[in-house]
């Protein structure tokens, strides 16, 4: 029996799980469908054996998560349990911050976009509206990390280096920062990134699925102050982790970036779980540069944090084991 989906507005940290479909040229080419969905749980069956030539399937178990999203719901699904409820805190002296982990072609681009689009629209209605009296003013940011390395998407990935300074502010240096007056504007702004980043995909070295890509909507007050951030972290193909046993140096140095990135994002949420609330526990946030510059979203001077992690997988049963990868990588979080 499957569950309706509830707004997530009551946890700090929250773990959903998003099955994209099966494509036409998936199921023409044999793929078979593994996963099925009925919220909040979800099922990965591993092909195990054949019989006649025909696979069979052994159950795994079902993994529980706060919300699940099969193939038959759109983003808009998505976005109205996941991030509208988080909204407000941007406006309430918060962070939000949503992850996207899972294996390259698993869906997580397209998701980010899709809820990219729905948010920016009520951002500005919110601060057109309810925060009006704030006199809110909203501006952009989005960089990838590649590789270790800070490339600005708003500024011809130009490479940029993190800093700290004595009091513990962790700051990409020279980051660029562009105000937008309207909807359309931050819009464009975020097509524009999301182009720059993926117009090498296309080329023979495609880095996209080897970077983490992070857009941040800052909200400052009329003094230039923070009031919030909302930031949305595309971050690269989780299988890139096992690079590192690839016989490419190159390959290898980027595979052990990734994988160390994606274990300290892990450590960072787990511990900001444990503490509950205590100000004084450690977030080893240093153990990469995604967990560093990412250091606000875990454990900066907001009151109002909070973190989503959509994990997205691929149905195909060729594609089980990453599947499954995805799926306790995301369950260990909760
Ligand atoms: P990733 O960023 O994880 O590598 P993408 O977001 O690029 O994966 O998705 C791979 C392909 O699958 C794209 O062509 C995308 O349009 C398509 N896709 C992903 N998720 C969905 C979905 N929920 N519904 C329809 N098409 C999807
Ligand atoms: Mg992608």
């Amino acid at each position: 029996k499957a569950y309706p989906h509830v707004p997530l507005n009551y946890a700090k940290i929250f773990v959903c799980v998003r099955k994209r479909p099966l494509f036409k040229k998936e199921k023409e080419s044999g793929q078979i469908d593994c996963v099925s969905v009925a919220n909040p749980v979800i099922r990965v069956g591993e092909p195990k054996y054949k019989v006649d030539g025909i696979t069979k399937f052994i159950e795994k178990h079902d993994h529980r998560f706060d919300n699940v999203f099969s193939h038959l719901e759109n983003s808009e699904d998505m976005y109205k349990s996941c991030i509208r409820p988080m909204l407000d805190k941007l406006f309430n002296d918060g962070v939000a911050t949503i992850f996207a982990y899972g294996q390259t072609g698993s869906g997580k681009t397209f998701t980010m976009v899709a809820l990219q689009e729905l948010a920016i629209t009520d951002i500005f209605s919110l601060a057109e509206n309810d925060y009006a009296s704030l006199d809110p003013q909203v501006s952009l940011s989005f960089y990838e990390i590649y590789s270790g390395r800070i490339l600005d998407l708003l500024n011809n990935k130009k490479r940029l280096q993190v800093l700290e300074d004595g009091s513990n502010k962790i700051q990409v240096k020279g980051l660029q920062e562009i105000s937008v007056e309207s909807e359309e504007e931050l819009k464009e702004a975020i097509n524009y990134a999301n182009s720059i980043r993926t117009t090498k995909a296309t080329q023979a070295n495609d880095t996209s699925s080897r970077s983490h890509a992070i857009m941040c909507i800052n909200i400052r007050d009329g003094e230039g102050s923070i009031i919030g951030k909302f930031l949305m972290v595309d971050l690269a193909g989780s299988e890139r982790a096992q690079d590192i046993r690839s016989n490419n140096r190159e390959r290898r140095a980027e595979g052990a970036e990734i994988n160390k990135s994606l274990l300290a994002l892990k450590e960072c949420i787990r511990a900001l779980d444990n503490a509950k609330g205590n100000k004084e526990a450690h977030v080893p946030f240093r153990a990469s540069k995604l967990t560093m510059v990412l250091r606000d979203s875990f454990m900066g001077t907001k009151k109002n944090i909070c973190i989503g992690m959509l994990a997205c997988v691929s149905p195909g049963y060729s594609h089980a084991d990453h599947s499954l990868n995805t799926i306790r990588y995301a369950e260990r979080l909760k």
